[in-house]
């Protein structure tokens, strides 16, 4: 059976975890502060606050730079219903556009179309690990003075080409990103998240309201030698990543190149190989973008019943997903006031699946990846 992805995690994580056991102080505490300080060095960006997971990252930085009841919040349909679900969470309407068919990111020109006077900020998500068009949203935004929130939950160690310039995903280039450590991502904690800017006062507000809003962490508390008495001056919320998650993540990080450098070689395997079936399409990148390929989505030929070639898949030991979900599709958001339509969304969404692609995969594993795809795509003849 070939899974559709499993973490690059081994002894060293286990030793890692297994010493904060051992040390007695588990939450939040030196491991946290210390995988904040490494996690911002690897993605360049000025300050990186742990939280508990990317969804909760996204609530904070929307809450961060200012969005509120009455807003609007602009983005894709077409990804997980997180990122939805958050701007609602704050009193805010989610504002759907559609993608770019070849990128599966929000075109620009439609984010431009979406922009009223209620717009409070667009989230621009690098969906799968592709870079948002970032060159050309940046600009409609500042035009409008309209803040961004980038959802890099699954773009570490993501390229994308500024002013000519390469960088990382995550320094951040709009206000805020916010990545994820859930175990479909690259690096995993089991369930972590984490807020990358470069404004200190945004970093301030998320490390004060995922901790419930206290003025004074338990962990310096317990480390100082006088009495200190803590404050709430807001209500906050317990979004705390803990240490022994934290130390898992420290040693996740320093495999990072490797793993990116790992898919890259992988997804150029896989395009190779699947450019001799008939109809399907391989992803690739904009020129201005390095993806770090964190999901391998395929789009099937015209007409192939998804679901079938799923299932003709797994029957030959092969996981497969779905296209990216559509948050408007799902009942959730059943009496949701669409504004616009989502054609290219709904497309992807139904006539896309993800490949297997993870950093112990080998070359014999992809090539019964692919030709459990040829198999599930012959056509059968009718029975009369
Ligand atoms: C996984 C994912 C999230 C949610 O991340 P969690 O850490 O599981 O909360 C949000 N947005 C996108 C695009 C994701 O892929």
């Amino acid at each position: 059976m070939i899974p559709i992805m499993t973490p690059f995690i081994g002894e060293a994580e286990a030793q890692a975890a297994s010493a904060v056991v051992l040390s007695g102080w588990l939450s939040q505490g030196s491991e946290v502060a210390a995988f904040e300080r490494e996690f911002a060095a690897a993605v360049g960006s000025d300050h990186a606050c742990a939280v508990s997971n990317c969804t909760v990252a996204l609530h904070l930085a929307l809450l961060a730079v200012g969005v509120g009841p009455g807003d609007e919040v602009i983005l894709a349909s077409h990804t997980f219903i997180a990122c939805a679900n958050v701007v609602l969470q704050c009193g805010a309407v989610p504002v759907f556009v559609d993608i770019d068919p070849n990128t599966f990111n929000m075109k620009p020109e439609l984010v431009a179309a979406a922009i009223t006077e209620r717009t409070k900020a667009i989230m621009c998500i690098h969906q799968m690990g592709m870079p948002c068009d970032m060159e050309a949203i940046m600009p409609l935004a500042r035009a409008h003075g309209v803040a961004v929130v980038e959802d890099a939950a699954c773009a570490i160690g993501s390229e994308i080409r500024m002013n000519g310039q390469w960088e990382r995903i995550g320094r951040p280039i709009g206000d805020i990103a916010c990545f994820s450590l859930h175990p479909r991502k690259l690096l995993t904690v089991g369930d972590g998240g984490m807020m990358t800017t470069s404004n200190v006062e945004y970093d301030r507000f998320a490390r004060l309201l995922r901790q419930h809003g206290m003025s004074v962490s338990d962990s310096v508390r317990h480390n100082s030698r006088t009495v200190i008495l803590e404050e709430y001056p807001v209500p906050g919320y317990n979004y705390r990543l803990t240490d022994v998650q934290a130390a898992i993540g420290r040693v996740q990080l320093t495999r990072l190149d490797e793993i990116v450098a790992r898919r890259r070689r992988l997804a150029q395997t896989y395009r190779e190989m699947l450019a001799d079936i008939p109809g399907v399409r391989a992803p690739s990148e904009p020129e201005w973008a390095k993806t770090n390929w964190q999901s391998y989505c395929v789009r099937l030929p015209e007409g192939a019943d998804q679901r079938e070639v799923m299932q003709k898949m797994l029957d030959r030991g092969v996981a497969t997903r779905r296209g990216i979900m559509c948050a408007h599709l799902e009942r959730a958001y059943a009496h949701h006031e669409l504004r616009l339509p989502l054609p290219e969304s709904e497309r992807a969404h139904r006539g896309c699946i993800l490949l297997p692609l993870f950093h112990q995969m080998t070359e014999d594993m992809q090539e019964q990846v692919v030709s459990s795809l040829k198999a599930a795509l012959v056509k059968q003849p009718a029975l009369v």
